[in-house]
């Protein structure tokens, strides 16, 4: 009989972990949501109150879907909350040191047969998994942000990732409408490999002089027809993250191209992190997106 999953935990409430959430809950997943801290997991719960309302209002979702769709999803401040889970998904902050010791303290409460998923955007998930007391039962699981309007999830295969884990989460993907794609065990899988150094290089041009950051987002909307420019889009992704993701690269493939461009890293150390804390590359305070630069 094939162990099927019912009941999700997510590890992490931040933009990811909420997106994640919403379409788990609105796929008919029971959802249980961890943070380190509990205030985030509030903010999550009104993220998904007010994104599933903005759903109704565009004939996405239908009215009578929004309050079991809430009720399904439930705080879960401690990890032994999560107990009783068929699958954790880790989407806690992109650095292997925290996720290392989520795993270490994570893995004793599971039942046995659980699997583990990570949206980790960039770290190995052969050396995640050797982490966990089950590295046959985790995957990586990687959504896109934002998650209810991103069609795919790249599903990343770990050295011990065995064939019924990697069905299993195939399937799950499936449930919540989603395509899923296969990408090989390295650094930034596929989607972040070719993403991420495109926004690297829009901030070397920004930190070379070549154009002003309205003129880079320019240009590549109307220029190469991108939805987004580069820069609003790795304010969207979070500063940070774009940066460990760079990191993980240039370590992991040990190429000068990878290096990430020290402007970046100077807006990371001076916490102007992009949307998420109101300024990078844009500052969102007035309401309307002021480049800083
Ligand atoms: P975020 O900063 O918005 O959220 C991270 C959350 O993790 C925070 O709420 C933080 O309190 C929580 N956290 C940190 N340590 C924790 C711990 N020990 N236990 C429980 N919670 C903890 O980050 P995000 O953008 O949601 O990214 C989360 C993950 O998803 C990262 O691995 C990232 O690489 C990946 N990801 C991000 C994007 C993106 O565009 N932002 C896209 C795909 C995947």
């Amino acid at each position: 009989m094939t162990f099927q999953i019912n009941k999700i935990g997510i590890v992490g409430a931040g933009q990811m972990g909420t997106g994640i959430a919403q379409v788990c809950a609105l796929a008919g997943f029971e959802v249980r949501l961890n943070d380190l801290s509990p205030d985030r997991i509030v903010a999550a719960l009104a993220t998904v109150d007010g994104a599933i309302a903005r759903d109704i209002a565009k004939g996405a979702v239908k009215e009578e879907e929004r309050k079991p769709a809430l009720a399904r999803i439930k705080a879960a401040p401690e990890f032994e909350n999560l107990a009783d889970c068929d699958l954790v998904i880790e989407a806690a902050s992109e650095n292997e040191e925290v996720k290392r010791k989520i795993f270490t303290r994570l893995c004793p409460v599971l039942k046995p047969e659980a699997f583990i998923g990570s949206n980790t955007s960039s770290i190995s998930i052969t050396r995640l998994a050797s982490t966990t007391n089950r590295p046959e039962r985790f995957i990586g699981i990687h959504f896109m942000n934002p998650v209810s309007r991103m069609q795919l999830v790249e599903l990343i295969r770990g050295i011990a990732t065995e064939d019924a884990t990697f069905e299993a989460a195939k399937e799950f993907i499936g449930r919540l409408g989603k395509t899923s794609t296969v990408s090989e065990d390295f650094p930034a899988f596929i989607v972040n490999r070719i993403l991420l150094p495109m926004i690297n290089e829009a901030i070397y041009t920004l930190y070379e002089g070549v154009g002003t950051v309205e003129a880079i987002d320019t240009a590549m909307r109307l220029g190469a027809n991108h939805p987004m420019g580069p820069l609003q889009l790795a304010d969207f992704i979070g500063l940070d993250t774009c940066l460990s993701v760079m990191q993980v690269l240039h370590e992991g493939l040990a190429d000068s191209k990878y290096r990430p461009c020290p402007l970046l890293v100077k807006y990371v150390e001076a916490g102007w992190l992009g949307r998420k804390t109101q300024r990078g590359f844009y500052d969102y305070r007035s309401g309307t997106p002021v480049p800083t630069r």
